[in-house]
């Protein structure tokens, strides 16, 4: 059975109170299609303001820390995010993996504290330009998943494939690439939502969405423009419409 859409956008570092009306009008468009799971992950400092002004969608934070407390100097746990009004939280996104050095078993741990805490997970998983070049994507991504699952199981979990060389340019996979590893990572973890995130724009959200055969995406800089962000929205609703009722 096909599973529910999820649209989720990423605001990474950038926002403040000023585009609360941003966070507002993606709200107002997710009631409008309730067929479509819809979530930003905000910089921290805006998720309980974004909580109160906005119930159209979910509020979701961008890391947390393995520990619910301690002496960690500029870290957010999980319990915190939950506090402040998220319900989800992304982990192991590639700026947190090659940036911030993380590895599959702090995601493995962070991912455990965030379930404990009652967050779902965004898990994001994808190979660099150099393991595309050559050949070793299905190799990186399954390492990934079983990694950073560590047995854990899909409970609460959707997956975000992310390609490294597709994020943050306008280089996106062929679909059928994203078709062939939402197929991996469904034979790797059944039961996720799975997601494509990597220069989506409503021009070629359709395509990746129903030829890429995955259950949404995870948006980063088109989710900073309402207005994108929203037609990215109306294609993937329009596209289940026309799965689920072919004419
Ligand atoms: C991301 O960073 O998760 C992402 C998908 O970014 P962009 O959409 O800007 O490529």
């Amino acid at each position: 059975m096909a599973k529910r859409p999820l649209l989720v956008g990423n605001w990474k570092m950038h926002g403040d109170g000023g585009d609360l009306p941003t966070v507002i009008a993606i709200g107002e468009a997710a009631r409008r299609h309730p067929a479509v799971d819809v979530a930003l992950c905000l910089p921290a400092t805006l998720i309980e303001r974004a909580g109160r002004v906005c119930l159209g969608l979910a509020i979701g934070g961008q890391d947390c820390h393995a520990e619910p407390n301690g002496a960690h100097t500029g870290d957010i746990s999980a319990a915190m995010l939950r506090e402040a009004g998220a319900s989800l939280v992304l982990l192991g996104h590639s700026e947190r993996r090659h940036d911030h050095h993380e590895n599959d078993v702090l995601i493995a741990a962070k991912l455990r504290a965030a379930r404990a805490a009652g967050l779902d997970v965004m898990l994001c998983v994808g190979e660099t330009a150099e393991d595309h070049a050559a050949g070793r994507s299905a190799e990186v991504v399954r390492q990934q998943l079983t990694r950073s699952l560590a047995g854990m199981g899909g409970q609460g979990i959707a997956i975000a494939y992310e390609p490294v060389w597709a994020i943050g340019g306008d280089r996106t996979p062929d679909p059928a690439e994203v078709a062939a590893m939402a197929g991996l990572i469904r034979d790797t973890v059944s039961g996720v939502r799975i997601v494509y995130g990597g220069s989506v724009t409503p021009d070629n959200g359709a395509a990746l969405f129903v030829d890429g055969g995955v259950d949404g995406f995870l948006v980063g800089r088109q989710s900073l423009d309402a207005e994108a962000f929203i037609a990215i929205l109306k294609s993937i609703d329009l596209a289940t419409r026309q799965i689920s009722s072919p004419s």
